[in-house]
C-alpha cells in the first residue's frame, strides 16, 4: 500500500513505477515472450534533449491533499449556504469537471429550495472555473472572487496528465468518499472526451511506464477508462529498461485550457472579480444567494480545514520539442510534452508550504530525466 492508498500516482513514481499513472503491475501476467537481444525499438519516440541550457522556468505547486479525500457539501452558516468543493490534491485537473459536477447538483438543491438564482464562485483555479460553467449551463448567474487569477494560480502549475491518482490515502478515506470519487471521476473522463482539440489544449496521448520487471497493468476501480494497455518487452521500446507498460490516456495542457474556460465564462456574461477573502464574515456579507468554496488550499485558512494540507511538487520545463507526443512515466520522474514547454517532474514533500523551487529538487530531477532519455535506443 502506498503511503497516500492505493490511489497513490507519484509516490510510486519516485520509485520507478507503473503506478506513476495509477496502474500497478502484477508479475508474469500479460507480457510478451522474450524474442533473444534487444533489437532497435520499431516505435517512433523522438527523444527529450534534458540540458541545463534548455530549461526555460522552473516552477513548485501546492497541492491541496487531504487522505480522507477531496469535500463536495453543503454548509449552513445562518442565512447562507456554502457548498464547498475543493482538497483534490495530485488529482485535480482530472477530477475537475467532474467534481464540480456533484457540487453544482447540490447547488440546484440549495437553488430549488431557496429560489436562489445567483452563485458566488469562490477561486478561480480548475474547480472554480469548472464549477462557475456549469451553474451557468444550469441557468443560473455566478459572479467569481479570486485572490489570483490564471496563470497564477496551482491549477496552472499541474502537470495535466488525465490520472486521477495522488488524491486521498484508502486507509483514511470512507466507502462513501471512494463512492463519490469514482463518479467524479468517471463523469470527468467523459465530460474532457468532448473538449478534445487545440481550443482548450486537451488530446489523448500514449504513456510509457518504465519498468525493471513485467507485469499485466491494474488501474483498481478505474481500469475500464485506461484503454490500449499493453506491456513491451526488451526489443519492443527504445527505453533502457527492460519493460514499458503503455497505455493511454488524456494530457491536458492548463495554459490553454484555463484561459479558453475564462472565455467562456465572460462570453456567457460571468464577472470575475479579483478579491482575496480575508475572514469567513467577508464570505457571508457577499451579494448572492449562496456560496460555491473553490479556494483549494485557501479553505484550511478561510473555514478552518486542519486535514488540508500542501504536497509541494516541482517542475523543470523544458523548451518545446513539438515532435515529442508520448509520456514517459518511472525512473524517477515523468516527462509531459507540452505546448508550453517539455514538463519534467516527479517530486512532492508533504507539508512544505514553500513555493520555492529548490536547486537540488531541480538537479534531480533533471538528473533523472536525462538518463531516461540519453538512454533510449534509437
Ligand atoms: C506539481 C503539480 C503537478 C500536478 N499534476 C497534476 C496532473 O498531472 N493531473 C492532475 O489531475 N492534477 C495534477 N495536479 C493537481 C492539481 O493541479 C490540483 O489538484 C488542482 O489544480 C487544484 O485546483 P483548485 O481549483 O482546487 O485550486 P487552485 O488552482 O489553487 O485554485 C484556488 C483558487 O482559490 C483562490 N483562493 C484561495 N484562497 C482564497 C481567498 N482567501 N480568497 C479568495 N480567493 C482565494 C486562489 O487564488 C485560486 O484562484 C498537480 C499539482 C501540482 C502542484
Amino acid at each position: 500500500m502506498e503511503e497516500f492508498g492505493s490511489m497513490d500516482r507519484r509516490s510510486f513514481l519516485l520509485r520507478g513505477g507503473a503506478a506513476a499513472a495509477g496502474l500497478v503491475l502484477t508479475a508474469g501476467c500479460g507480457v510478451r515472450p522474450l524474442r533473444g537481444p534487444p533489437s532497435p525499438a520499431p516505435l517512433n519516440l523522438p527523444p527529450v534533449k534534458v540540458a541545463p541550457d534548455r530549461v526555460i522556468r522552473t516552477v513548485a505547486g501546492l497541492r491541496p491533499y487531504r487522505s480522507e479525500g477531496f469535500v463536495v457539501r453543503a454548509q449552513r452558516f445562518d442565512e447562507t449556504t456554502v457548498i464547498h468543493n475543493y482538497g483534490h490534491g495530485g488529482g485535480g485537473i482530472s477530477l475537475a469537471w467532474g467534481s464540480s459536477e456533484l457540487a453544482v447538483e447540490l447547488a440546484e438543491e440549495v437553488a430549488r429550495s431557496g429560489d436562489t438564482r445567483h452563485f458566488a464562485v469562490l477561486g478561480c483555479g480548475i474547480m472554480g472555473l469548472t464549477t462557475a460553467r456549469l451553474l451557468q449551463d444550469r441557468g443560473f448567474r455566478a459572479t467569481i472572487y479570486a485572490r489570483d487569477l490564471p496563470p497564477h494560480t496551482t491549477s496552472n502549475v499541474g502537470g495535466g496528465q488525465w490520472s486521477p491518482f495522488s488524491v486521498y490515502s484508502s486507509n483514511a478515506a470512507s466507502p462513501s468518499f471512494e463512492r463519490q470519487y469514482e463518479r467524479a471521476a468517471r463523469i470527468s473522463y467523459r465530460y474532457f472526451q468532448d473538449l478534445t482539440g487545440s481550443r482548450y489544449g486537451i488530446r489523448w496521448i500514449q504513456n510509457y511506464s518504465l519498468r525493471s520487471s513485467p507485469g499485466r497493468a491494474r488501474t483498481g476501480m478505474l481500469e475500464d477508462l485506461f484503454l490500449d494497455q499493453e506491456v513491451l518487452g526488451p526489443g519492443e521500446h527504445p527505453f533502457s529498461t527492460p519493460y514499458a507498460a503503455r497505455f493511454t490516456t488524456m494530457l491536458v495542457e492548463p495554459n490553454v485550457f484555463l484561459p479558453a474556460l475564462m472565455d467562456d465564462f465572460l462570453l456567457r456574461g460571468g464577472r470575475i472579480v479579483p478579491r482575496e477573502m480575508r475572514h469567513l464574515d467577508e464570505v457571508l456579507a457577499l451579494d448572492a444567494g449562496a456560496v460555491m468554496n473553490c479556494t483549494g488550499l485557501g479553505t484550511r485558512s478561510l473555514f478552518g480545514d486542519d486535514d488540508l494540507v500542501p504536497i509541494k511538487g516541482e517542475l523543470v520545463v523544458l523548451l518545446p520539442q513539438p515532435e515529442v507526443n508520448y509520456i514517459t512515466l518511472g525512473g524517477g520522474g515523468y516527462m509531459f510534452p507540452r505546448s508550453d514547454g517539455i514538463v519534467l517532474g516527479g517530486s512532492q514533500e508533504r507539508g512544505e508550504w514553500s513555493l520555492d523551487p529548490t536547486p537540488a529538487v531541480v538537479d534531480r530531477i533533471l538528473d533523472r530525466n536525462r538518463a531516461v532519455f540519453e538512454g533510449m535506443q534509437i
